[in-house]
């Protein structure tokens, strides 16, 4: 048998092993049953080509989106690979089919829905397999962010072809998708083989929303070369990136709804330039190959640290400086905690596990890097010295008697209001509409004085963050699960607060440096129905097969 290393270097020109790859490998080759966890980038394809170009047979790949395995068909076939897919899409299905009988594929990329049904089985037996991987195996996990029930279906289909070796792959690490993982596709524990997720080269920068426009074009403004900007919507998407153009930076959009031609030839034109900004939906990033992206941006929260994981490691794949930079806002949490109220019983503890990860990411005081990579089950040193909380520590400030005040304020005035209207209230402004309600006559009227006033906002964030605030079907604050304790003083309530940035230039209209009010506490008012509809809308478009 050839040499794995000649077949790397001769078949797909490369000259080492990346990481954990080589270790996969000999697993699979050994026909050991193998879980790879590996990050976005780390070459996770290559652990089931090289096999599949190395055995006698096919090697079967379950993969969740046509586009993904049209991708990946594409680069196996210019590499010289046989490879065929099986979808709904596909002209060639009969081709395709007498192909692999015939033993001249070495991949066959199908669906979980199609590989789940008897043909697929009746098909498989009459041909010669040599092993079964599955991509993106995150999708058998109720507790993965994309579950696909079909993937629960393929375990009897590789029981039936039990001496065929499977290998799994996937980003997506946390302990019980993993533990799903090897259970659901019966593996067992000690084939699972994780590699190290730390992306040095990144720097990571969390902030809240305070004018996205103004945040996203000041940061592209002093952050050279190409790099993406991540939307939450289509029309945002075209928005900002019209923004964004008048500053004479090479710009461009890209999501799902736009003409795919367009699609391909913006994707063609950013992969090719050097300082073009992509302003995208998550429908973009899948598939493409650029090492030198220099930065990502999210203009809003992300679905889960997995997805920003994912998205922020498209940055720096070269090695080289890279920035991550997320905004974030109080409505992100709104929006998705009206989305959990609206999903199926049983994904809700899922769910709110990811969410609450996501609110300890943005509000921690602590290494970034230190947070992401706990997550992924590793044990990192508690600084990493390139995130914007170990750069310029923030100072945890103890805001629990604002915090009380505050919930007060929202109780005593019905938990109707927003917060425009609690800080007036709180700070003793007697304008018409608190006049108008005799909200001057409240006990908690003007009981915020001095430098707390500019906290108001800040802290209502936190505590909407934290489920001690909720919002009311017309966006006024209501108190959440967690304010009792607040207001008990059970709990202490402390939050991070970034240090002034220094030196860097302000302009007239500018707003005081973090944490600063969130315009979009303002906006939510009478916003409630709109948000649920988006909050309905999925994250992107997937092609199921059929
Ligand atoms: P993943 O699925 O883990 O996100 P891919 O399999 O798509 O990653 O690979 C990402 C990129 O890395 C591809 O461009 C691939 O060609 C490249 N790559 C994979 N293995 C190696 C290697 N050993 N050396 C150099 N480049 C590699
Ligand atoms: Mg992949």
């Amino acid at each position: 048998m050839a040499d794995l290393l000649d077949t790397l270097k001769t078949t797909f020109g490369f000259s080492a092993f990346r990481g954990v790859q080589h270790q996969v490998i000999d697993r699979v080759m050994a026909g050991q049953r193998t879980a790879a966890i590996m990050p976005t980038g780390a070459g996770k394809s290559l652990c089931y080509q090289l096999p599949a170009v190395m055995l006698p047979g096919t090697c079967v790949v379950i993969s969740p989106l046509i586009a993904l395995m049209h991708d990946q068909l594409r680069a196996a076939e210019a590499v010289g690979i046989k490879a065929a897919t099986l979808t709904s899409v596909d002209t060639n299905q009969a081709e395709t089919i007498a192909r692999f009988k015939s033993g001249d594929l070495n991949l066959l990329y199908a669906a979980p829905e199609r590989a789940s049904g008897d043909g697929f089985r009746d098909l498989l037996s009459q041909g010669k397999l040599s092993l079964f991987a599955i991509d993106e195996a995150h999708c058998v996990s109720e507790w993965g962010h994309d579950f696909r029930p079909d993937y629960r279906l393929l375990r009897p289909l590789f029981d039936r072809f039990s001496s065929v070796p499977r290998l799994a792959l996937t980003a997506t690490a946390d302990e019980h998708t993993r533990a799903d993982i090897l259970t659901q596709l019966g593996i067992s524990e000690d084939g699972l083989i994780v590699a190290g997720f730390d992306r040095p080269n990144i720097r990571y920068n969390i902030a809240p929303r305070a004018g996205t426009t103004r945040q996203i074009s000041d940061f592209v403004a002093e952050t050279p070369g190409a790099g993406i900007i991540y939307a939450q919507t289509r029309a945002q998407t075209e928005k900002l990136a019209a923004q964004l153009a008048l500053n004479g930076r090479p710009t461009r959009a890209y999501h799902a709804g736009l003409e795919a031609s367009v699609r391909a030839a913006n994707q063609a034109a950013f992969v090719k330039s050097e300082d073009m900004v992509m302003v995208a939906t998550i429908a973009f990033g899948m598939g493409i190959d650029k090492p030198d992206v220099r930065f990502v941006a999210h203009a809003g929260l992300p679905k889960s640290i997995e997805a920003y994981y994912q998205e922020t490691g498209r940055a720096g794949r070269d090695g080289d400086p890279a920035a991550a930079q997320l905004f974030w806002g109080a409505d992100d949490f709104a929006r998705a905690r009206i989305r959990l109220s609206e999903i199926p019983e049983d994904r809700i503890a899922g769910e709110r596990t990811r969410l609450s990860a996501l609110a300890n990411l943005v509000e921690t005081g602590t290494c970034r890097r230190a947070v992401l990579l706990r997550h992924f089950g590793e044990s990192p040193p508690d600084n990493c010295g390139n995130c914007d909380n170990c750069l310029n520590p923030p100072a945890r400030t103890n805001l629990t008697e604002l915090a009380r005040k505050l919930l007060s304020a929202v109780y005593r005035t019905g938990q109707m209001f927003g917060v425009g209207h609690i800080e007036a209230v709180l700070t003793g402004q007697s304008n018409e509409k608190v006049l108008k309600l005799g909200h001057d006559r409240l006990s908690v009227f003007g009981i915020v004085t001095g430098d707390e006033a500019e906290m108001v906002k800040p802290v209502a964030r936190a505590l909407l963050l934290r489920d001690a605030l909720g919002q009311t079907e017309h966006g006024g604050l209501e108190l959440g699960p967690e304010a009792r304790a607040i207001l008990k003083g059970e709990a202490e309530f402390a939050i991070a607060i970034p240090p002034r940035r220094e030196g860097k230039r302000r302009r007239s209209n500018d707003q005081p440096a973090n944490p600063v009010g969130d315009p979009l506490f303002e906006a939510l008012r009478g916003r409630r129905r709109e948000l649920a509809a988006e909050a309905q809308m999925p994250p992107y478009v997937i092609f199921h097969d059929s």
